[in-house]
């Protein structure tokens, strides 16, 4: 995309390690471009353990925030001066902002997601939910949905102590499983909504389920969401898709936690439906 910006235009990055595969250049620079606001938006590779030294030299580079990804996300945690409540209760950052001088941490991960479901007519209020994996994307999309009412969430994951962990958080609403077929499909039965938060499926991992079979266990009416977003739809997806269920890939959790993260920096509302509907063709061209 051609950029435009002048010498005084407000400078973020996204930081991380992987980082420049990242779309988050590419999405927030359209909305600034879009928003008409003096902005830039970089990308900026910083190693693990170079948290702290970031934040110095953003500061006195004159950043206006950032957003970080792995490995940053809960290293970032104990040197912010303040938190939001999310970015307190998931213990992970990925949107902060230079604020009078102080390090302002927040987390648009669960709220993105949570409003990409609601746009699509998913309401998780009420509703038994399984999750599949306890990485941080997980522990961001299951607590959120447990703020949001959610009635039971079972989480599955390779690891189970790793789900019994998250499910401390409220025991009497979790519990926790395997990811073996047979965990699965008991994990399945009872979900009104499925979410595979864990890495099976995506391009480049060469990993993926052993066996879909557990979707056959999976209530009719219940849609399938993987976080995944590349590729565009994921084996699960795929069969989820066949069994004329709603499929949803992980562009609206993308686009979603990138407008807040926008919203955040500039302190300004946006019309997310509609800078939503810019975003994702923008997306939809990478996956192809
Ligand atoms: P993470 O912290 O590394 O967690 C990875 C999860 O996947 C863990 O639960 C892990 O289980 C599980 N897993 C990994 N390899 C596995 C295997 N071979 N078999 C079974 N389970 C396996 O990653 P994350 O940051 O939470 O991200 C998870 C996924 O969400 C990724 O695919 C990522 O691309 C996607 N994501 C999408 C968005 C978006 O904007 N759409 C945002 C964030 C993340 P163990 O605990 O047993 O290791």
């Amino acid at each position: 995309m051609q950029l435009s910006y002048e010498n005084d235009s407000r400078k973020l990055a996204v930081i991380g390690d992987p980082v420049l595969h990242s779309l988050s250049p590419l999405l927030q620079n359209t909305m600034i471009q879009a928003l008409g606001l003096n902005y830039i938006y970089l990308c900026q590779p910083v190693a693990k353990g170079q948290a702290k030294a970031w934040l110095d030299a953003a500061k006195l580079l004159g950043f206006a925030g950032f957003n970080c990804t792995m490995p940053h996300k809960v290293d970032m945690v104990p040197l912010m001066d303040e938190l939001d409540e999310d970015a307190a209760l998931f213990q992970s950052v990925n949107t902060v902002c230079l604020r009078n001088g102080r390090w302002y941490g927040c987390n648009t991960d669960g709220r993105g997601f949570y409003q990409s479901l609601l746009q699509q007519g998913i309401d998780p209020a009420g509703r038994n939910v399984t999750i599949l994996g306890t990485g941080g994307a997980a522990k961001s999309v299951a607590l959120k949905l447990v703020q949001q009412g959610a009635a039971h969430i079972t989480v599955c994951n390779r690891t189970v102590s790793k789900a019994e962990q998250l499910c401390r958080y409220a025991p009497d609403r979790m519990d926790a499983r395997g990811l073996s077929l047979a965990e699965l499909t008991e994990g399945v039965r009872h979900a009104d909504l499925l979410v595979n938060c864990t890495s099976l499926g995506m391009k480049g991992t060469g990993a993926d389920f052993a066996s879909l079979d557990f979707l056959d266990a999976l209530p009719a009416h219940a849609p399938v969401c993987d976080l995944i977003y590349s590729p565009a739809a994921t084996s699960l997806l795929v069969r989820a898709g066949e069994q004329g269920r709603t499929a949803l890939n992980g562009i609206g959790l993308l686009v979603w936690q990138a407008i807040y993260a926008l919203e955040e920096f500039t302190q300004t509302s946006i019309d997310g439906v509609a800078m939503a509907r810019l975003l994702e063709p923008l997306v939809q061209q990478y996956q192809a």
